[in-house]
């Protein structure tokens, strides 16, 4: 068994308030990825086992893909209104009320106290009254490992599974810069919890439609090379948008990187909302986050997305130049497809 994780003040009193409490609502940012996901189970198993009672609720369903570690426990969908009473909510993998869409509102209104597990950069003020947050964890679901350490749960195989799901999630299996010490020792005890990689890997990744290999073909023929190799984007029109759905774009974000010259890669695609999501990933040093601000998303200096309401063409521009801008390189640069 692990030593028991050094929490700070605040970390100490967001379990502690966990541990007393009775009734708990957990929920996670639109279109929960693995990360979300796998830590709201988690936690919810967790705090199961001591005998509260939990309540998922998200703005999105949980993609199939994530069934192996959900099976007995309820996703609920938001579908407006009031949330059922609780006395703490706890948002995973998110630090803004506003990545909930209707439901951060409706919990803000509620009259429980409010607690962060998150692992974001968040510019604004604290809102919240209970935080366990620490932005160099390498995936919120290493938080609720640190959590359930704290107190004192056992995790069973499904528990340490969603653990195990988050952090490969955010870690892309361990290739990002975010995976440390910390995370590869969480990682052993997860194993030693019953977890068999090769196993989550089939299940997350190797469940694919005979379709999926000639959609990602179809997505890499549309990348965008700018500022001499530096930049690489793809820009996906909502004709399309069902390839954009079906496929894991952080797989594609992945090859995109391969290439040495790339330090930036920007994925956007229009949605059927006419809205434009973007993803974006740096290779370097080169700072993300400051680009995703710029259109109102956020996340890590390394991994960051936003939601743009405009026209694809228009925000595919206004990412380019936003990018060239910070990669100190001009528009004039050569452009190329691939
Ligand atoms: P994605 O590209 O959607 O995988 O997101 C990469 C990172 O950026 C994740 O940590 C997300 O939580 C965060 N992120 C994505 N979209 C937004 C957004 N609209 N606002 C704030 N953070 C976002
Ligand atoms: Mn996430
Ligand atoms: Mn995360």
């Amino acid at each position: 068994m692990p030593r028991t994780p050094n929490l700070d003040s605040d970390q100490r009193e967001a379990v502690d308030v966990l541990a007393s409490a009775e009734r708990v609502l957990l929920a996670s940012h639109v279109r929960p990825d693995g990360d979300g996901i796998g830590s709201e189970a988690a936690l919810a198993r967790v705090l199961a086992k001591l005998g509260k009672e939990v309540l998922i609720l998200n703005p999105d369903p949980p993609s199939e893909r994530f069934d192996f570690f959900t099976e007995g426990l309820t996703f609920g969908v938001f579908q407006g209104g009031e949330v059922p009473a609780h006395d703490v909510s706890v948002l995973l993998d998110i630090s803004e009320l506003s990545r909930c869409g209707d439901l951060g509102e409706s919990i803000g209104r509620a009259g429980s106290r409010k607690m962060v597990v998150d692992h974001h950069i968040h510019p604004g003020d604290e809102w919240w009254d209970h935080a366990f947050v620490d932005v160099t964890a390498s995936a919120t679901g290493l938080l609720v490992y640190r959590i359930a350490r704290s107190l004192g749960v056992e995790l069973d195989r499904l528990a340490a599974t969603a653990i195990f799901a988050s952090i490969v999630s955010d870690t892309g299996w361990f290739k990002y810069s975010n995976t440390d010490a910390e995370t590869l020792e969480a990682t052993a005890d997860l194993v030693r919890c019953g977890v068999q990689p090769f196993e989550v890997y089939r299940l997350l990744h190797q469940r694919e439609v005979p379709e999926q290999p000639a959609w990602i073909a179809s997505l890499l023929a549309r990348t965008e090379y700018h500022a001499e190799g530096r930049l690489a984007l793809i820009a996906l029109p909502k004709s399309e948008v069902d390839v954009g759905e079906r496929v894991d774009s952080d797989f594609v974000l992945d090859v995109l990187r391969s290439v040495e010259t790339i330090e930036v890669v920007v994925f956007v695609r229009e949605l059927v909302d006419g809205n434009c999501k973007v993803s974006l990933r740096s290779k370097t040093d080169f700072d993300v986050n400051a680009i995703a601000r710029q259109f109102g998303g956020g996340g890590h200096r390394k991994a960051s997305g936003a939601t743009i309401p405009k026209p694809l063409e228009v925000a595919r521009q206004l990412l380019v130049d936003a990018t060239l801008a910070d990669l100190g390189a001009t528009a004039t640069s050569e452009e190329s497809s691939a």
